[in-house]
């Protein structure tokens, strides 16, 4: 820590009840460093009931093993693009639960050879998979979970701050982050008659799997803690925290918006 960081204050852990009874789907626990299992860990001390989904075998054994530590959780497989997939997680959480309260989406991805050198290298078949995983997803699952939405839901995505601004190597996820963002106001605007609102939180840099395939992003993560008002990073947990506002009576007036829990970094001009 340089001299300008200063400590974090301590979270305080008490979650209270404010999920209690909901029902929410989480996609985008890959392991313990996922930003979707900080969620998940807020979610669930707040009383939530989890569905989990993981891509394919690689992850199944990772997110069994992590859902343990939960109270009666659905584990279920889901590749985001494959809609036949989508379908039938829908179809078993109505089964099992007949309802749904609320969904996370922190899934995204583009190939590695994306993230680095020039933007304008960006491929036609690297941009058409960057955006369907990591934006057109969002789409397809909220048009999925809004059914069972009976009693009004919280859709809430991950986004960054790429998705406005150009950052160095981010190339085509800010693209992906851009029509991302864009998407929540459309869903918010589609869902709002439904009672369902659609945000984002826009989180600073956390080194999770994802991150480490963004070159140079040992050199964000400094850059940022040395600039952000806060002067440090920001942890998936205080990610998490927000998810749970954001899914919470809370946060109940508020939808279409992107909330940044990036220690400020975002207001910063020079
Ligand atoms: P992560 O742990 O690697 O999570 C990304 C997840 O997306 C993984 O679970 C991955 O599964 C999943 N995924 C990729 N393709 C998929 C597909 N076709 N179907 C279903 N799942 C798929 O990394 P993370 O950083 O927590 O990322 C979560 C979200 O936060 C992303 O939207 C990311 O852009 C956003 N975010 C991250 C940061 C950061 O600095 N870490 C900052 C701002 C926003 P597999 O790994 O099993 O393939």
């Amino acid at each position: 820590m340089t001299s300008l960081q200063i400590e974090k204050p301590l979270a305080s852990a008490d979650h209270g009840h404010l999920l209690k009874g909901k029902k929410i789907a989480v996609f985008g626990v890959a392991n313990k460093w996922s930003i979707a299992w900080a969620i998940t860990q807020s979610l669930s001390k707040a009383g939530a009931q989890i569905v989990l989904t993981y891509i394919d075998e690689r992850t199944e054994e990772k997110v069994r093993d992590l859902a343990k530590t939960l109270h009666h959780p659905l584990i279920l497989p889901c590749d985001v693009t494959q809609d036949d997939q989508i379908e039938t997680v829908f179809s078993k959480i109505k089964h099992e639960f007949g309802t749904l309260d609320g969904l996370i989406h922190a899934i995204a991805f583009a190939r590695k050879e994306e993230l680095e050198g020039h933007f304008s290298s960006t491929t036609r078949e690297g941009f058409r998979i960057a955006l369907d995983v990591s934006a057109y997803s969002l789409i397809a699952l909220a048009r999925a979970a809004a059914p069972l939405m009976e009693n009004g839901g919280s859709i809430v995505t991950l986004t960054y701050l790429g998705g406005k601004r150009v950052i160095p190597n981010y190339n085509v996820m800010g693209v992906a982050k851009a029509a991302l963002e864009c998407s929540v106001k459309y869903l918010a605007g589609d869902l709002g008659e439904k009672n369902i609102r659609v945000n984002a939180i826009s989180a600073g840099p956390i080194t999770t799997l994802a991150a480490r395939g963004i070159s140079g992003f040992q050199q964000l993560l400094k850059h940022n803690a040395d600039r952000a008002p806060l002067r440090r990073n920001v942890d998936a947990e205080e990610v998490g925290d927000t998810a749970l506002y954001l899914c919470s009576p809370l946060s109940r007036g508020v939808t279409g918006e992107i909330l940044y829990v990036d220690a400020g970094y975002h207001i910063v001009g020079m």
